[in-house]
């Protein structure tokens, strides 16, 4: 079971787009997916035709134990499943920070968690508790990065949270892949952005560059 993280503090860069078109292609190859919605803004969950609903089960409900993560988990089709997001998600950096192995508790609750190849994890534009309690359960980190101007700002603080986090909690998380999205290869911007990801990152960078396609942002209606 792969359990791999979409993160990137910036919003707007395309970490959702990714993890829900990923989910939805590898159950077409035959792989059992489960996507983890861990935004309160609950775009992948909105993308499955999840409409708002504070009463559903959700990744809130199970990281503050209402629910257990069985019954939270949707079945979507035969492969692919979702535990959605709500929003009531953005409040609990506050309901956790007492809480003892606060960064612990989404890995904890997620134990049980069995029988899929993929585990995908689409994290808030932050990386306050939600963020770290995603690191601190999976294996992998693939980083999105939109290849604009500012696109390598910021990733030094991403870079620096993600070493803390293997130091002190999750020692074998390994960043797997750098994914250039809204890729605009006409534009000499994007190019220069893609080489210094390419520089950085070497051969982290997926040689696949998502091209910028309005057909990806009409997807969720
Ligand atoms: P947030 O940090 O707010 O959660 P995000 O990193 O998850 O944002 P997305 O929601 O995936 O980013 O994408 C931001 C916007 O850009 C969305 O409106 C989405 O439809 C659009 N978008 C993403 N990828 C592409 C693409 N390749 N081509 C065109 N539009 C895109
Ligand atoms: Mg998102």
């Amino acid at each position: 079971m792969r359990k791999i993280a979409l993160v990137n503090q910036k919003g707007g860069v395309g970490k959702t787009t990714t993890a829900v078109h990923l989910a939805a292609g590898l159950a077409e190859l035959g792989k059992k997916v489960l996507l983890i919605d861990l935004d309160p803004q609950a775009n992948a969950t909105l993308s499955f035709g999840l409409h708002h609903n504070p009463e559903r089960p959700s990744a809130y409900s199970v990281l503050i134990g209402k629910t257990n993560v069985k019954e939270t988990i949707q079945p979507l089709t035969e492969m692919l499943s979702i535990l959605p997001s709500s929003i009531d998600l953005a409040g609990v950096d506050m309901e956790l920070s007492n809480e003892i192995g606060r960064e612990r508790v989404l890995s904890d609750k997620l134990d049980e968690i069995s029988g899929f190849d993929f585990v995908l994890v689409d994290c808030p534009p932050s990386l306050g508790l939600i963020s770290v309690n995603a690191l601190t359960f999976v294996d992998e980190i693939h980083i999105p990065v939109q290849c604009e101007f500012f696109a390598l700002h910021g990733l030094s603080l991403l870079m620096r949270t993600i070493d803390l986090v293997k130091r002190r909690l999750n020692p074998t998380l390994e960043i797997t892949g750098v994914i250039a999205c809204m890729y605009d290869g006409r534009r000499s911007l994007a190019r220069e952005t893609s080489s210094e990801l390419d520089n950085f990152f070497q051969d982290k960078v997926f040689k696949t560059k998502i091209p910028t396609n309005v057909r990806l942002a009409e997807a969720p209606s």
